[in-house]
């Protein structure tokens, strides 16, 4: 028993080991990334449900390392966010939507921030700062975070949002409906935008329960006057359906997959899909 037990401690030890390896490698790869030219953001239309207008594009991150190939951002967001390297790249993420702002027609381009940016002291004079100080409008400029970034401290978040809100800045909240935010301080929070999870449009087709809570969110959006973005629409069955339920917006591979700089620029140009 005591070697079994031995052997499962050396078992964790080395998992442990792997993963604080794997943890060192993106950190110190990442830092270098930025610097090496290794990091670009591509570009997903957000469209209007009637006709199918481009209203706007949403700004996702990819990293191309020679070493080791493409890296997703699900995999060195979450490392980033727990060290001071979020705001590094952050930053590097805005500055690129602003620049890419300064060639683009109307649409707005929608950043996402992890909750660790938000929370940054002076989050607001710093937004204010890398944007509307460069002559980008802040119409123009769409914060995406995710409830799990105001649920913590919702006192303070309202109010960096109520003040964001008022300089005209766009404010989505990502994820709808998978967080702890509860509809009870949903009207607390200045908003633009609710972003039905992928998730519930997902299960939409599969089971009754994906489908009453995307009709709800969808309902509860309009009460309040808010857009309502249905994230990951990948069939002709699921378009339907969103644009008979009353659903706003629309963003999914059936639409179109995130593309390069140059291929939003034309599709802004063109604004409609198709
Ligand atoms: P998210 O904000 O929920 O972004 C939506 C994700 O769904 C993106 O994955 C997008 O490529 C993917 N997607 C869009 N349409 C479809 C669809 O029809 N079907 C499916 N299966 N997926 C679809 P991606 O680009 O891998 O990003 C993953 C997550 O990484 C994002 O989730 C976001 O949380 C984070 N992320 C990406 N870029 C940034 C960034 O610049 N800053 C921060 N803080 N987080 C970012
Ligand atoms: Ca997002
Ligand atoms: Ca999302
Ligand atoms: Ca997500």
């Amino acid at each position: 028993a005591k070697r079994a037990g031995r052997g499962i401690v050396r078992v964790f030890d080395e998992s442990m080991d792997e993963s604080i390896r794997f943890r060192r490698l993106i950190e110190s790869g990442l830092s270098q990334a930025i610097r090496n030219g290794e990091l670009k953001l591509v570009f997903q239309p957000i469209v209007a449900r009637e006709k199918l207008e481009v209203t706007g594009f949403e700004a996702l991150l990819r990293w191309h390392s020679p070493e080791y190939g493409m890296i997703s951002p699900g995999m060195f967001i979450p490392i980033a966010e727990e060290s001071n390297l979020i705001h590094e790249l952050g930053d590097w993420v805005i500055d690129e939507a602003v620049r890419v702002l300064q060639t683009w027609p109307g649409q707005y381009v929608s950043v996402n921030f992890s909750p660790r940016q938000f929370r940054r002291s002076n989050f607001v004079g710093h937004i204010v700062e890398r944007v509307q100080h460069r002559g980008v409008s802040p119409q123009r400029f769409q914060i995406e975070i995710t409830e799990t970034a105001i649920f913590d401290d919702a006192e303070r978040a309202a109010d960096t949002l109520y003040r964001l809100r008022q300089m005209g800045f766009r404010i989505a909240l990502d994820d709808f409906g998978t967080g702890y935010s509860s509809l009870y301080n949903i009207r607390k929070f200045a908003l633009d935008s609710l972003k039905i999870d992928r998730s519930f449009v997902d299960g939409m087709g599969k089971e009754r329960e994906s489908a009453a809570i995307v009709h709800s969110i969808i309902h509860l959006g309009r009460a309040l006057g808010l857009e309502v973005v249905a994230e990951g629409v990948e069939t002709e069955t699921q378009l339907q359906a969103l644009r008979v339920a009353g659903c706003s917006h629309l963003q999914g591979y059936y639409l179109a997959r995130p593309m390069p700089e140059e291929d939003a620029l034309f599709l802004a140009k063109a604004r409609y899909m198709i």
